[in-house]
């Protein structure tokens, strides 16, 4: 096992890792930007070292750095988080030259699965449904134009480095494909210095269903059954649950053994989230993160498992130790992410944290490096908080999670709370009846 790990990254998830690591018994170093030094993860870590100004490019991106903070602490391992460095190949490949381990999977997995055009090319290869579009990378406006009439309107450009939903457009007819391939090539260059896109056929209803997944790299995997993310505006998620309302249990079986056995035959080590669409009782994959998702603890919460122990282990050089008969779900758990931002507008709103007072009782969990007098510091992802609510059954969790979010104070900053509290009375959320396109329906019906 390892003896200390330096957790590069900041906000609820380093406070996450670092809680991990402790019931671990496992030592922690806590890196931070200057604009990051009073935050709860730097306070409760054995060590700290400042790694820089607030700009993420200087300090939460910066390898040096952080590989000088791993010489002068003497960790022996990185766990990443996700954002920032968790898929950057090139940082595990530096790790391994100096001796430290990556807490993920290997970088040639990290790498195969950041090209989206060559993750989908491996998912068919391994059995795995993909969504219908081009083959490869499209550079000819004449094949697109082609490919696009094939696949038939509407269908979606992507940038084959994209992430956090960026590098994404629609095009509805012939006219747009051009104008709509062009903006997309620019949008990746700029974004993610590396211009391939390609064409999906894009779904007009679909839900977001992600198969979380184990493996040892040692030939075993097993997966951890599924989490519904169709909730989302602008590409971004923001209500999570596990398991999803849209399936049943013959069909969570069939997919996520499907899922198993093909992390199993790639030999992938670590966790993994591998992304679906579903419309009309049929997946479609997307994409798969290699990393930790914000979204995990709903899976933690109906399997009992600690997904961040369980990644720190696998690095170590453990087997799993249990197969998938051993796996059950029990429960329901719904995860609603609290963002400093107005919960209708969504404009940011960073600044200091006047009162404070989390739900609690039996069920709610509560992620979040937050406390009364601390500064939201306008520079990074708006997350502050998540409030995961379990349930014995859906229904309970839905009454559970009205009860923690009338309970929840957060003064000095706006926040997504009253949306969520808003949804809760939507026979739609209710029922469990919403794909991928209905929050942002009912955010326009809404202004
Ligand atoms: P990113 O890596 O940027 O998050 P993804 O490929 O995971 O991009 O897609 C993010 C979201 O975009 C999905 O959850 C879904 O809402 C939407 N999306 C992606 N592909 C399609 C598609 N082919 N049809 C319809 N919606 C899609």
């Amino acid at each position: 096992m390892f003896d200390k790990v330096l957790i590069a990254n900041r906000g609820e998830i380093a406070l996450r890792i670092l809680r991990a690591c402790r019931e671990l018994g496992i030592a922690t170093v806590a890196v931070h930007s200057t604009a990051d030094e009073n935050a709860m993860h730097v306070r409760l870590a054995d060590e700290s070292v400042c790694i820089g100004p607030p700009s993420a490019s200087q300090s939460y991106l910066n390898i040096p750095a952080i590989l000088a903070a791993c010489e002068i602490t003497g960790a022996d391992a990185v766990h990443p988080g996700y954002g920032f460095l968790s898929e950057n190949a090139r940082f595990a490949d530096i790790l391994a030259e100096h001796n430290i381990a990556f807490i993920g999977p290997s970088a040639e997995h990290i790498r195969l699965m950041g090209d989206k055009i060559e993750a989908k090319r491996t998912a068919a290869g391994l059995g795995i449904p993909v969504v219908p579009g081009s083959e490869g990378a499209i550079d000819d406006n004449d094949e697109a134009r082609r490919i696009a009439a094939e696949i038939g309107y509407p269908v979606l450009v992507k940038a084959a480095a994209g992430g956090g939903g960026r590098g994404m457009k629609v095009a509805y007819s012939q006219d747009e494909i051009e104008g709509v391939l062009q903006h997309c090539r620019n949008e990746a260059g700029a974004a993610f210095g590396d211009d391939a896109v390609y064409i999906e056929k894009y779904l007009a209803k679909p839900r977001h269903i992600e198969i979380q997944v184990l493996g040892d790299g040692q030939g075993n995997a097993v997966h951890l059954g599924e989490r519904d993310c169709s909730l989302q505006r602008r590409h971004q998620k923001l209500w999570e649950e596990a398991l999803s309302p849209a399936l049943n249990d013959e069909a969570r079986r069939e997919i996520g053994t499907r899922v198993a056995n093909a992390v199993a035959e790639l030999g992938y080590s670590g966790a993994g989230t591998v992304e679906f669409l579903y419309e009309n009782g049929q997946f479609y994959f997307i994409e798969m993160n290699t990393r930790l998702q914000v979204e995990h603890p709903v899976t933690e919460m109906i399997t009992g498992l600690d997904l961040v122990q369980e990644q720190i282990r696998i690095a170590a050089g453990s087997q799993l130790g249990y197969g998938q008969e051993d796996i059950t779900f029990d429960g329901h758990a719904i995860e609603c992410r609290i963002n400093a931002e107005n919960a209708f507008t969504f404009a940011p709103s960073p600044g200091r944290i006047e009162e404070l007072h989390p739900p609690g009782g039996l069920g709610v969990r509560v992620d979040s490096g937050l406390y009364s007098g601390y500064s939201v510091p306008p520079y990074y992802d708006s997350l502050i908080a998540k409030l995961i609510v379990f349930g014995k059954t859906r229904n309970e969790c839905l009454m559970r999670l009205r009860r923690a979010l009338g309970e929840y104070v957060i003064e000095g900053v706006q926040t997504t709370i009253p949306l969520f509290n808003d949804l809760l009375a939507e026979p739609d959320i209710i029922d469990g009846h919403y794909d991928i396109h209905w929050l942002e329906n009912y955010l326009d019906r809404r202004r």
